[in-house]
């Protein structure tokens, strides 16, 4: 199966602005930011979408939302706040089959989402 875009960011094949990284997770500005703060954070393993994880991925899960807290208070919205968004599926607006996390910060968000 062909590579999908995150996973070719991950191996150094397209560039990225990476904020974080390491064993398990890679962090990286969204190409099209929909907030003055857009970090996707993306497990290195191979999980296309939430709905596709298995206990056995209950570990990267997990450091996968706290690496999301860090990253988020490094890009220093701890204060403010912030919103982590994981779409899945069509009708989440998932378009990368690659599970990702956005990391959305620097306004106030709206609720509920569009
Ligand atoms: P989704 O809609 O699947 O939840 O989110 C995918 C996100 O990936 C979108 O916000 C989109 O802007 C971002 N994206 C797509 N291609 C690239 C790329 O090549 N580089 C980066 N940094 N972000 C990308």
């Amino acid at each position: 199966m062909s590579k999908s875009v995150f996973e070719k960011i991950i191996d150094r094949e397209i560039p990225a602005a990476i904020v974080y990284e390491d064993d398990l997770v890679l962090a990286f500005r969204d190409v099209n930011a929909k907030a003055p703060v857009h970090v996707l954070i993306v497990p290195k393993k191979i999980i296309p979408r939430l709905a596709e994880a298995v206990p056995a991925d209950s570990q990267v899960l997990g450091h996968l939302l706290l690496k999301a807290a860090e990253v988020a208070g490094r890009l220093g919205l701890a204060k403010t706040g912030y919103r982590l968004v994981i779409n899945n599926g069509p009708d989440g607006g998932e378009t990368v089959p690659h599970l990702h996390c956005h990391i959305l910060g620097g306004r106030p968000m709206a609720w509920p989402p569009g």
